[in-house]
């Protein structure tokens, strides 16, 4: 697996231990840093606490980030440490004070800390603002280690999500004439193949499999920047996602939910998704309602709602919940019930 993100235009990830240390010390002089308890309990120690602003990832709300980052004046750098929320704060404030960007992503359950678009709640509804790219990406081996392993694991989703994604695309170049780039779609899908053959590295992460990862997100990244937007990676799965948050205003261990919704998404597809199944039921990521952190009952209406959601989301590129009818309440208990049997998990 060494070296497929040899040629990435965007940050070089930096591998290693204690890799903080490492830093110049001009980045901490008036450092701002957005993180979470638990990461910010590992690393505070690297900061001086007089000088350090620190800023508890809570909410990605837009109107709440545009007076955080109004509020941080002059700095020496700003700090993402954390899960996506924290690393995508991070980036919303870099970009709009102009300051230098270090990313150390504690757990690697979404791809925030490796793409430039920064991603914001808007009432609920996700928008990309700005663009930042990391000066300093650090992947420290022991920070993410130091996190259940779940958390982990759940870093699966946005590459996953390639396997409802590509359905998508080469169904709307089909009954919409879409532009559909089979060069595009042939990489990512060597990418969910890796992704599928990696899976006892990812089950325990180990260091090959963290690499294994971050090499998987910044491949996938630089696909959908070099085809200009993420058709071929974001679908339907994420647009249930989506909807989910936009009902229940909650925050999701996104990767985890974006798993659960391409098993449920590829089911109504009419894929084959023998082989999710198989991979998630090793990776042993839980993904029980509890474990996903939704209900059943909120699900079902998700996925009842969509046809609604869509009506407003007009923004989403055509999926599977476009072209078809709302979903009648017997399919989605089905999909629901078959997203449960998942052996040994
Ligand atoms: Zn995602």
């Amino acid at each position: 697996m060494a070296g497929i993100s040899d040629n990435s235009a965007g940050a070089r990830p930096e591998f290693g231990r204690g890799l903080l240390g490492t830093l110049p010390r001009a980045l901490f002089e008036r450092p701002v840093v957005v993180t979470q308890p638990e990461p910010w309990a590992l690393v505070h120690g690297e900061f001086d606490a007089d000088s350090t602003r620190v800023q508890m990832a809570s909410t990605a709300e837009v109107a709440s980030l545009q007076s955080l980052a109004g509020s941080c004046g002059p700095g020496s750098a700003v700090f993402g440490i954390g899960g996506g929320m924290a690393c995508d704060i991070a980036k919303f404030i870099a970009w709009m004070n102009d300051l230098p960007l270090v990313l150390v992503p504690t757990i690697l359950s979404a791809d925030a800390a490796f793409c430039k678009a920064v991603a914001i709640r808007e009432s609920g509804l996700v928008r990309y603002v700005g663009a930042a790219v990391p000066d300093r990406l650090l992947i420290d081996f022991e920070l993410i280690n130091a996190a259940p392993k779940a958390f982990n694991r759940s870093g699966v989703g946005d590459i996953l999500s390639i396997f409802t994604a590509l359905w998508d695309w080469r169904e709307a170049n089909a009954r919409l004439g879409e532009r559909f780039d089979a060069a595009a779609a042939g990489e990512a899908q060597a990418l969910l193949d890796l992704l599928f053959a990696g899976v006892r590295d990812l089950r325990d992460v180990t260091d090959d499999g963290i690499r294994l990862l971050v090499d998987l997100y910044l491949c996938e990244v630089r696909l959908c920047e070099a085809f200009g937007n993420s058709r071929p990676e974001e679908g339907s799965e994420h647009h249930l996602a989506y909807c989910l948050e936009s009902l229940t205003r909650r925050p999701y261990l996104h990767g985890r939910l974006v798993a659960l919704c391409a098993l449920l998404v590829g089911r109504h597809q009419g894929q084959d998704v023998g082989p999710v199944r198989e991979f998630l039921r090793d990776l042993e990521l839980g993904l029980a309602f509890t474990d996903v952190g939704a209900t059943r009952e909120e699900l079902r209406r998700a996925l009842l709602h969509m046809k609604d959601f869509l009506a407003v989301e007009r923004q989403l590129p055509p999926g599977v919940f476009h072209f078809g009818e709302t979903l009648s309440e017997e399919t989605a208990d089905d999909l629901l019930n078959d997203s449960q049997d998942l052996p040994g998990v």
